[in-house]
């Protein structure tokens, strides 16, 4: 396989062994395919018949053309001229369906052509077709590998868009050929008409956001004064103590006891925490990071902070497992092939990454760049001058890079002479024209944003000539808080711009919930950036969620904000190339449906028309996995059923 070439790659480290039996849950399956609501179903092993005949009943002309067609070659091409016909058909003026619903029609169309495609059978190394043939003849046990219920589900609701039938619009009995009211009316009418609608819209996202209160919340404020009370006790510390975050850097917590004997964990993820040490895994909580957890983890609403950075026992045993090569393994971003000198890393014309620390002062369990953090807050994370001197050269040698982006690990943790001196080095390139400081220190010590530090970073901020930007790391709204809000407020009165870089996770992927953290970012002062798909490590696999929940997101929750609450880019950052705008259709496309229902896409390099470059080839996490996972925190999987249609 040539480097380039990730799809086999990310499909063997993925995907499940030969005729590994289907998942034995059904209670989404029930929930999505039946469009019923469910929750308090049992769960029970499936008769996959049952939802085989499901996929048939969802369009019966391709069933047909399946079981009548002598070869796969025969089925590939009576499919195909099913597809042109259907693809006609949504231009004629007598169709029956919504435009909306046309347009349904008209994705799920191109999408299963694509699928169908020899081309992608090729470099797939896989056939959905001939999978579909085989089941449609009978000849399931002929399949080549066992087909899970995750890849019904996909076929299900293709099937059914190409019919005409997503149901996305279900609810609206009147779809159809409705119109709404406000647009028969006229001015005033109308506009009220329309107000009523607005507004029920409107109380949705505000049903949501109670769900997901930030630490501004007086309630919350309280039980993090008492936590902080019982830290301060257990470390013989006071308050003056708390706000140094000097201190708080001393009293990093890198013991199992101590985090046991502040927080309560589960069995299971306290051996998970054991194992961690044992093996050296970087791990490290700041005292001010852990009075953000509830004393009482029944209340549920902090599930993200400790996600962030107590690590689950699959995430463990995987980084054990291929610690001794990580920089095969886990180097998932190429990191080793787009670095020109020690310290630098470039992808982009006008951009390059400087990396004098490697190390933070926690780690984040789905950092990307975790496979070569130094152990938290190492002595040995700082690079040395020599070499910080050289990486700055270099970059002033390269006329076209304007700006610098200055992260580690977290160089908020570098003294504040270090600091200055990297500064003043990098300040003084001529053509370098913004400088941006990456830390995650607002997030997790931000009494480490003093007015000391932010003079400093303040000085280097000259309008018109040079704008220094701090990007910053919010999770979650619950991470929020009036310190972090403080030292936002430090920073931006000095004129500084703070942008924060979220990762979509399973933590914070719930209705609204990215949402209300982006309403929460503004009015502390942070503009929403960019909003990161997790990318394809094994290890973190628990934490993934599907580029189809992203879109989602960002159609059915974001658009409902004003503009200025979803300021952030959607992207997904491709291996060795750097970022592709999901929301740019034309930027990827699906190009196979695996047997376990994961979907591959073929991302297209940010230089597309510009300069010809390979596009990347990337496995998703099953759709159907990831509902489980919601379905196991307790969400109704019936509101989050139009991700299906999302490519
Ligand atoms: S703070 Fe940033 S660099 Fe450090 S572990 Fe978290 S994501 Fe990685």
């Amino acid at each position: 396989m040539s480097k380039s070439d990730s799809t086999n790659n990310d499909k063997k480290t993925r995907s499940k062994p030969h005729k590994e039996p289907a998942h034995p849950s059904t209670r989404i399956a029930e929930d999505v395919i039946a469009d019923v609501l469910s929750g308090v179903k049992p769960r029970f092993v499936v008769d996959p018949d049952k939802y085989l005949q499901m996929l048939w009943d969802a369009n019966p002309a391709i069933c047909e053309i399946l079981k009548g067609s002598e070869s796969l070659e025969d089925a590939r091409d009576k499919v195909f001229t099913y597809l042109d016909h259907a693809e006609r058909a949504v231009f004629s003026t007598d169709d029956p369906y919504h435009e909306l619903e046309k347009a349904i029609v008209r994705d799920c169309i191109r999408v299963f052509k694509s699928i169908i495609g020899p081309i992608n059978e090729k470099r797939t190394e896989f056939s959905a077709l001939n999978c579909l043939w085989k089941m449609a003849k009978g000849l399931k046990d002929e399949t080549p590998c066992e087909i899970s219920l995750g890849f019904l589900m996909e076929f299900i609701n293709l099937f059914r868009g190409v019919a005409g039938n997503s149901n996305v619009y279900r609810e609206q009995e009147e779809v159809r050929k409705s119109i709404p009211d406000f647009l028969r009316l006229d001015g005033r009418e109308a506009a009220l008409a329309r107000s009523d609608t607005l507004d029920e819209m409107g109380g949705t996202v505000h049903k949501y956001f109670k769900r997901y209160p930030s630490g501004l919340d007086g309630e919350v404020m309280a039980w993090r004064q008492s936590n902080r009370e019982r830290i301060l006790r257990y470390f013989n510390a006071s308050e003056d103590d708390w706000s140094d975050y000097r201190w708080h850097l001393k009293h990093v917590i890198r013991t199992a006891d101590v985090v046991f004997d502040l927080i309560e964990l589960s069995r299971t993820r306290r051996d998970a925490v054991k194992k961690a040490l044992e093996t050296h895994l970087p791990f490290g909580i700041t005292p001010y990071y852990l009075s953000l957890m509830d004393r009482n983890p029944a209340v549920g609403y902090d599930h993200a902070i400790r996600a962030q950075v107590l690590p689950p026992p699959n995430y463990v045993e995987q980084v054990a497992l291929f610690k001794e090569d990580r920089s095969v393994h886990l180097d998932f971003m190429g990191e080793h092939d787009t670095s020109p000198i020690d310290l630098v890393t470039r992808r982009y014309p006008l951009i390059c990454i400087l990396k004098p620390y490697n190390t933070c002062s926690q780690v984040c369990v789905y950092c990307q760049r975790n496979w070569e953090l130094d152990e938290v807050l190492s002595p040995h994370a700082q690079a040395g001058w020599d070499e910080i001197e050289k990486a700055i050269e270099w970059i002033a040698g390269q006329k076209a890079i304007g700006d610098v982006l200055i992260t580690g690990g977290d160089p908020g943790i570098m003294n504040n002479k270090i600091i200055e001196k990297i500064l003043d080095k990098v300040a003084a390139i001529d053509h370098v024209y913004r400088i941006r400081f990456g830390t995650r220190t607002p997030v997790v010590l931000p009494s480490r944003f003093d007015d000391d530090f932010c003079d400093l970073l303040a000085r280097y901020h000259e309008p018109g000539r040079r704008e220094l930007a701090v990007i910053t790391h919010f999770e979650h709204s619950y991470e929020i808080t009036p310190e972090s809000r403080d030292a936002v407020q430090r920073i931006r009165r000095r004129g500084l711009g703070v942008y924060n870089q979220c990762v979509f996770t399973v933590e914070n992927s719930r209705r609204f919930e990215l949402a209300k953290l982006r309403r929460d970012l503004r009015l502390i002062g942070v503009d929403p950036y960019y909003t990161f798909n997790m990318k394809g490590k094994r290890e973190t696999g628990d934490y993934m969620v599907p580029i189809a929940r992203l879109l989602q997101e960002r159609k059915e929750e974001a658009r409902l904000l004003p503009g200025l609450d979803r300021t952030d880019e959607p992207v997904f950052n491709v291996p060795r190339m750097g970022k592709n705008h999901l929301r740019a259709m034309q930027d990827h496309r699906i190009v196979m449906i695996l047997a376990d229902g994961s979907r591959v896409y073929e991302f297209h390099p940010w230089e597309k028309y510009i300069t010809p470059m390979p596009p990347y080839n990337y496995v998703d996490v099953p759709i159907y996995e990831y509902l489980e996972q919601l379905a196991i925190r307790g969400e109704k999987i019936r509101d989050y059923r139009t991700i299906w249609y999302y490519y």
